[in-house]
């Protein structure tokens, strides 16, 4: 399919160059994107090959905007190739239409899952997890957490909820490039294909990756405006002079009373830098004189998460659940997910809702939506008050891995003896 040829083209014969117009093309390679929900995965799902029978059926297909931006604007005499249009220009870039935004869906039940219950840690747990805690830390001692009786264990236990969000978005710019002789694969050898029409097979779902491809048909050559086509420039080091000042007597000529050795009393000494021709080859060609201007497309995964955790009632900091696991007790993934109404903590529902409703506003009109999960963790989480050589103390076991958080233990330092 790729028509790649070698060839070098003038100024005057590429202004003669048009990619020509074209009407709405088929439908771009698009694995089950805005597949309804409620659609199981398929192995289809990463096969190019069997892409295009899966969305026959699904909602019409959306391609979404196509950030556009770079510098690197080409003159103004530069072949206009459709669907990148005022890319890159003196305004800094173009904003291309977004597309129609994605159905919202409706609310639907969570699934009839477990009995959403949850155990308590023991007091063996609790006591191994503080001497763990005391163990972990260089000067705490854990005879304390030997030694302690326990007073109360009171379970605080909440839910974590999480969004994921997988988008894919697509950035063009010019670009240039050192241009060594290689093909020129130009407009001349075909159409070039609009951003979101170019197949690119999707990574590892749920995995941030970047990606960066030239625009088939988009390169072409023009005159290097470091050396305005010549492939040499004026060598910095001498001005174009061909000497440079002798760093011996600084330009002087004379050495305490004698004659300088190094320039012989001429004060300068020739350019090492251009070999005193006042020229150096040019580092934006090469010394070709041309350069290579495409359009470079960068295709960018991101795995967009939201999390919520349910209020606990306890003065135990949040954040630090965000380093620790829960019990996964809910989870699925759809193309587009429905926001949960029944699940027994009702902020859980409602952070539901407003991290789907987020993440439509956020992601759906600037990049693809390629598919979407949640979550529902139980975090475990109990207080326990102890008492130690007569005085009462507490902390808090938190997380699958019964990690310990507490501000006051009472053997902190193992120079004091207690
Ligand atoms: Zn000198
Ligand atoms: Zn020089
Ligand atoms: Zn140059």
């Amino acid at each position: 399919m790729l028509c790649v040829q070698s060839y070098s083209i003038t100024m005057e014969e590429r202004s003669g160059i048009r990619a020509p117009n074209y009407g709405t093309m088929g439908q771009p390679f698009d694995p089950n994107y805005m597949m309804p929900p409620g659609k199981a995965m398929t192995s289809a799902w990463m096969n190019p090959a069997l892409g295009p029978a899966m969305v026959s059926e699904g909602a019409p297909l959306v391609n979404p905007a196509v950030v556009t931006d770079g510098p690197t604007a080409p003159p103004s005499d530069w072949e206009v190739i459709p669907g990148y249009e005022g890319m890159g220009g003196d305004d800094g870039g173009k904003f291309l239409p977004p597309p129609q935004p994605g159905p919202i869906p409706g609310s639907v039940p969570t699934p009839a899952n477990t009995s959403w219950t949850i155990p308590s840690i023991s007091e063996d747990d609790a006591r191994i997890a503080l001497m763990d805690y005391a163990k972990s830390k260089c000067c705490y001692r854990s005879t304390a957490a030997q030694e302690m009786d326990f007073h109360e264990l009171r379970p605080f236990n909440t839910y974590r909820y999480r969004l994921e969000t997988f988008t894919e978005s697509r950035t063009c710019k010019w670009v240039t490039a050192p241009y060594t002789g290689q093909a020129v694969d130009s407009p001349m050898c075909g159409i070039p294909p609009q951003p979101w029409d170019i197949p690119i097979q999707i990574p590892a779902m749920f995995t941030d990756k970047e990606m960066n491809m030239p625009v088939p048909h988009t390169s072409s050559l023009k005159a290097c405006p470091q050396c305005l086509g010549i492939g040499r420039t004026v060598c910095n080091k001498c001005h174009g002079t061909g000497r440079i000042r002798c760093w011996i007597c600084n330009g002087t000529g004379r050495r305490i009373n004698d004659t300088c050795h190094q320039c012989r009393g001429q004060g300068t000494q020739s350019c090492k830098t251009c070999h005193s021709t006042r020229y150096v080859t040019c580092v934006g060609c090469s010394g070709r004189g041309q350069i290579l201007n495409y359009i470079n497309l960068i295709v960018t995964w991101k795995n967009n998460i939201s999390e919520f955790v349910a209020d606990h009632n306890s003065e135990f900091p949040t954040e630090l659940f965000k380093k620790v696991n829960g019990e996964k007790i809910f989870m699925d993934e759809q193309v587009l997910l429905s926001p949960l109404v029944n699940f027994p903590a009702q902020s859980i529902n409602q952070a539901s809702q407003n991290a789907l409703q987020q993440h439509h506003s956020q992601f759906f009109s600037t990049s693809r939506v390629l598919r979407q999960r949640h979550s529902i963790e139980w975090l475990p989480l109990t207080k326990v008050e102890y008492i130690w050589k007569g005085k009462r103390y507490d902390y808090f076991v938190y997380g699958k891995e019964n990690k310990v958080y507490t501000d006051n233990y009472p053997q902190k330092c193992c120079c004091i003896v207690m």
